[in-house]
């Protein structure tokens, strides 16, 4: 099958494995739709070590293709979707409530990561049971794809800031997935100053940092009220440190939180952000600024990589 992959550090293209075959729980899926995430480039460009050979793409919708003798509610053709994160139910963490942690740190984040990833003919599903989810027939495959991680990472990013009834919020690096009373172009103005001015010297209950980058996890800190909570939600791809700014921070007795977490998977957790989709309370598919075919992927990743054209979301069609 066709496979598309990360060579080496910075080096992409296409690549012919074998179709992979499940193991007793698990489920081998045909790929229909993917979305390439700015994850894959952080990976491309080494920010998880060094990789030779791995499939990238873990956000995709397919049809179940053949499972495993132990598999109960899943079928050949059942149409899915597949958390980018794929924890193992079994283990620990995931019983102690970080399924997303399952094994290891970020042990549940397999796709291109520590297994082969989606953007392939074909892609293996662990614990099939647990981490595949029936797509309702309302909802197409377009919009489906978005419930693998855009939807489950964004929410996770709320649910983790602990908001209280009437809180205020900043979310830094908004992206395309939040409504907002007040916006701020950084290029234009101090950010933390006019955040500051739009509580009147408070500060907010819950920031939320959704970019990644030190400037921006300093800055959630920065406006976060005594007692308030930050939330991380970007994956900080550069540098040895993330520094927290000190006096800010109350010299570290301020008791503002600072909460980190990986997309949260599962079957239970698609099945209601499915359901989201399927009521209209979301509508995901604005976001998909460009189409490509999969023998097009060398151009999407490299308009991805460097945001060209406006480039939010580029789905990727089987
Ligand atoms: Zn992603």
């Amino acid at each position: 099958m066709k496979t598309f992959v990360m060579k080496a550090i910075g080096q992409v293209g296409f690549a012919e494995k074998p179709v992979p075959r499940p193991g007793p729980m698990d489920a081998v899926v045909k790929t229909t739709m993917a979305l390439i995430c700015t994850s894959d480039s952080h990976t491309v460009r080494g920010a998880i070590g060094p990789r030779e050979n791995l499939t990238l793409g873990h956000e995709a919708v397919g049809v179940v293709h053949e499972v495993g003798a132990e598999v109960r509610s899943f079928k050949p053709g059942d149409r899915v979707v597949v958390g980018a994160i794929t924890p193992d139910w079994g283990d620990p963490a995931s019983q102690g409530g970080h399924s997303s942690q399952s094994g290891q740190a970020l042990g549940g984040w397999k796709f291109a990561n520590i297994k082969d990833g989606v953007f392939a003919e074909y892609f293996h599903v662990n614990d099939a049971d647990a981490n595949l989810a029936q797509i309702p027939s309302k909802v197409p495959d377009e919009a489906a794809v978005y419930c693998a991680d855009m939807l489950s990472t964004g929410l996770m990013a709320a649910e983790n800031a602990d908001i209280p009834i009437g809180g205020t919020v900043a979310v830094f690096a908004l992206g395309p997935m939040y409504g907002a009373d007040a916006t701020v172009d950084f290029s234009r103005q101090d950010a933390v100053a006019a955040v500051m001015q739009f509580t009147a010297g408070a500060g907010v209950d819950s920031a939320i940092e959704a970019l990644g980058a030190d400037i921006t996890f300093q800055n959630a800190i920065k406006v976060t009220k005594p007692g308030g909570t930050i939330s991380n939600a970007g994956y900080h791809g550069e540098g040895e440190f993330v520094h927290i700014p000190r006096l800010d921070w109350g010299v570290g007795m301020a008791e503002k939180t600072i909460r980190t977490g990986l997309c949260p998977g599962g079957r239970l957790r698609m099945e209601r952000l499915l359901r989201l989709v399927e009521r209209g309370r979301v509508a995901p598919t604005l976001l998909t600024t460009h189409r490509f075919r999969f023998d097009e992927m060398p151009k999407a990743f490299e308009m991805m990589d460097k945001k060209l054209d406006g480039i939010i979301k580029p789905l990727i069609l089987f």
